[in-house]
């Protein structure tokens, strides 16, 4: 027995772990079906990033179910499956979003404490901003003043300088009215274009696993299982005429026995967009219908339990280019050697690289078509629609990049999509992948936004900055009708892979929603969700950063302080 049991190990799982162990008084079991983040090289340096999913042990492998916009293509949905969870596997793009955002969540929630002013308290205490690995003077690249550097988890600006930057800043002067400058995307006005922000310091990734979890590990007041797939909650009784889930079940696999441990105060399940919804299913917390047709019984007839998925669609959009880019590098198995050596020599070089240095986020004008017939979907009226990634490779996740040749990448991302879909149990057996459908570009807005999104990075590489370097566009014509986008985004487009909203916060007494602004779970006692899942909508911001910061928030509401 504990006072408080994690399941899942992941990027919001450590933080409630650590800041819980914080108080001596508590005892803590972390649950984690995957493995050890320790001595994993891929995990650490930065540019070996994509190197980690799909289809490894580091990954849970899913896939989203065969999607009929993008002509029925089957895209793995990567998930992190070692401590860390998506932490440690992510491309560590580090920002919060919009301060739209927040103040939605605190209306859509009756929370005000969810609000951008409030919130702000959980970013100083989260982020610890460090210089840049190669040391660059990185004044007019952020705003110093909006940042912390005592709190837990090590971020910084790039830390390695690539030839295209130059032209890059050179599009934002000029095209300075559909692209501006941005000088901190970071600051709650994502708007504009700017250096990026990551979870990497002294040139390595900084997860959850090594910062927060590292933190704790190791005090008597906490103890972490690896290999420990929770398999259900156990119900233990009904405070308030709600029942009680203090119980955890896990097991090694599906050959193993499995083994119940029970919690004092809580449980608090942090097993992410998917695992979260699957595990409450399989504990009979769900819709009646669905889980009676999986022959599992009902203790709370939760509808939302798994519905609501949404997901930032990514769309590379690839040019050749006259070079320099990192493709030759990536290439050369020697001159990945010699990166390597000096990574581990004094941890500079290219492998301290993510896959950008620079991101920016846009919407479409008041006046766009568009808005005729649908309303706005962003947060707020400076949200974005879209973001613009810039990276100096091919980068096209699960398309092999080719064998010859120099290329410059522009993802065009969709940032309010309006498609939702769900995370639904195959099975009542919780070693099977549950079936994931996030019913990707199933709105007319969707299907819209990239394909603006394909009209303005042609728009930005038109800026004189490009005119020496880019040759042509590959995969699709250098002027495409809109009959060509679609066909180009339904055969290239995947994911960013941020799902959220299957365990959506919503008023204590909505009709909808499957946790209250405390992050408990309706109709049941002793148990919270806390993790990506929460967020009933898609903020502007890659999701790792939102995911700490409703972790930072949870945490204080649990412990009251
Ligand atoms: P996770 O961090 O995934 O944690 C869930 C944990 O629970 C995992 O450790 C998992 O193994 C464990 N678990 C699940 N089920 C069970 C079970 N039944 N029993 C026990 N344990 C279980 N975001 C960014 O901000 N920037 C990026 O650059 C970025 N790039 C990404 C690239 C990739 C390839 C991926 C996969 C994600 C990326 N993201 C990025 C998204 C971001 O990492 C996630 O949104 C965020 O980490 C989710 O946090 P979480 O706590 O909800 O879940």
């Amino acid at each position: 027995t504990y006072d408080y049991i994690v399941v899942g190990s992941g990027t919001a799982g450590n933080v409630i772990a650590a800041r819980l162990a914080e108080d001596r008084k508590n005892d803590v079991l972390v649950l984690e079906a995957g493995i050890s983040n320790e001595g994993v090289l891929g995990s650490q340096v930065p540019f070996f990033a994509p190197t980690l999913t799909p289809s490894t042990i580091y990954d849970w492998n899913y896939t989203y179910a065969p999607q009929p916009n993008l002509n029925g293509r089957v895209i793995p949905i990567a998930r992190g499956r070692l401590l860390g969870g998506s932490s440690s596997v992510n491309y560590m793009v580090h920002h919060y979003g919009s301060s739209e955002d927040y103040d939605l969540l605190a209306k859509l929630t009756g929370d005000s404490g969810w609000s951008w002013s409030n919130m702000k308290r959980y970013i100083a205490r989260h982020e610890k901003f460090v210089p840049p690995a190669d040391g660059h003077n990185t004044t007019g690249q952020y705003i110093p003043s909006l940042h912390s550097t005592s709190g837990v988890l090590p971020k910084s600006l790039p830390g390695y300088s690539l030839p295209i930057d130059s032209r890059v800043i050179a599009t934002t002067k000029e095209l300075s009215s559909e692209f501006p400058f941005n000088q901190d995307t970071t600051s709650g006005n994502v708007l504009g274009l700017g250096w990026v922000q990551s979870s990497i310091g002294g040139g390595t990734r900084s997860s959850s696993a090594t910062t927060y979890l590292a933190g704790v590990v190791g005090r008597r007041n906490v103890d972490v299982l690896l290999n420990a797939q929770v398999t259900k909650l156990v119900k233990t009784g009904a405070v308030g005429g709600k029942p009680s889930f203090r119980g955890v079940q896990f097991a090694s696999g599906p050959q193993s026995s499995s083994t119940t441990v029970y919690a004092r105060k809580e449980v608090i399940v942090s097993a992410g967009s998917i695992g979260t919804p699957q595990i409450l299913q399989l504990s009979g917390i769900g819709d009646k219908a669905d889980l009676a047709a999986k022959s599992i019984t009902t203790h709370v007839h939760l509808p939302s339990v798994g519905k609501n998925l949404s997901d930032h669609v990514l769309l590379p959009n690839n040019w050749k280019v006259r070079g320099p880019s990192l493709d030759d590098f990536l290439r050369d198995p020697a001159a990945i050697d010699a990166a390597l050596g000096q990574w581990q020599a004094n941890k500079t070089g290219v492998l301290v690289h993510g896959i950008t240095n620079h991101l920016g986020f846009f919407r479409f004008p008041k006046s766009a078509p568009i808005f005729k017939t649908i309303p706005d979907p962003a947060t707020g009226p400076t949200a974005s629609h879209w973001e613009l990634i810039v990276s100096s490779y091919w980068l096209v996740p699960g398309v092999a990049s080719p064998e010859t040749g120099n290329y410059l990448t522009l993802i065009a991302a969709l940032i309010s999509p309006t498609s939702r879909g769900e995370v639904k149990l195959a099975s009542n057996n919780p070693f099977d992948h549950p079936l994931i459908d996030p019913n990707l570009l199933s709105s007319n807005f969707d299907k819209y936004a990239l394909r603006e999104g394909v009209k303005s990075v042609r728009r930005f590489l038109s800026a004189k900055a490009w005119a020496d370097y880019v040759v042509s566009p590959v995969n699709i014509a250098a002027n495409p009708t809109d009959a060509e986008i679609d066909a180009y985004v339904r055969a290239f487009a995947s994911t960013v892979f941020h799902p959220v909203g299957t365990s959506a916060m919503s008023p204590a007494k909505a009709g909808w929603g499957v946790v209250d602004p405390q992050l408990r779970v309706k109709g049941a006692d002793g148990v919270r969700v806390v993790d990506a899942s929460v967020w009933p909508f898609l903020p502007n911001a890659h999701t790792q950063a939102p995911t700490y910061l409703v972790a930072e928030r949870a945490a204080s509401l649990i412990r009251g302080y």
